[in-house]
């Protein structure tokens, strides 16, 4: 089996506090401790964990998303913070050489980052993928993946959406479309 690498998506307080301006919420919330175990178990066996969070500037009028959603995880507002535990578990351990934090401006985690690279650098070759929204930035990414190649395993439990379904669509499309493993 090849070396894994945990992707955690967007589990920003824009995307599930009450209060967020694209919030899953309750099912976002309810996600939480599952969010957090699997980001401390894969800390700790000195896996690659990377936060792959949506940054995005105020009203940059040529981002396709202004026309289609609220402005939301703008640079500098605390609707970009990591939510509930998860900012505690990330500020205990982002000094560690196997966490990587960055920004994306794009669903994918994948679109105009450096991921592809530090994930071959590693030898990586199996992807874990949690966060929201389950059908759009977790999917988007897990297509790109897919095209690229990694084995794909998404945690059912660790996955939301505000979409509920959007995400029973997304979670067959995982198994059925890209060969993905949901645990
Ligand atoms: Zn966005």
């Amino acid at each position: 089996m090849g070396k894994r690498a945990l992707l955690n998506v967007d589990y920003t307080n824009d995307f599930v506090a009450d209060e967020g301006k694209l919030t899953s919420g309750k099912p976002g919330q309810a996600i939480e401790s599952s969010i957090v175990a699997l980001t401390r178990e894969f800390m700790e066996a000195g896996d690659y964990v990377v936060f792959a969070i949506d940054a995005h500037e105020d009203g940059d009028e040529l981002h396709p998303e202004s026309a289609l959603f609220p402005p939301h995880n703008i640079i500098g507002t605390s609707g970009r913070s990591l939510y509930g535990k998860l900012a505690d578990v990330y500020e205990q351990n982002k000094d560690r050489a196997n966490v990587y934090y960055f920004d994306k401006t794009r669903y994918s985690a994948f679109a105009g980052t450096d991921l592809e690279i530090r994930l071959r650098e590693r030898s990586i070759e199996e992807v874990h993928i949690i966060g929201v929204c389950t059908d759009i930035c977790v999917l988007h990414t897990a297509v790109d993946a897919y095209n690229k190649g990694f084995n794909i395993v998404i945690h059912k439990d660790a996955v939301a959406s505000f979409n509920q379904a959007g995400h029973d669509w997304a979670l067959e499309h995982f198994t059925n479309t890209l060969g993905a493993s949901v645990l």
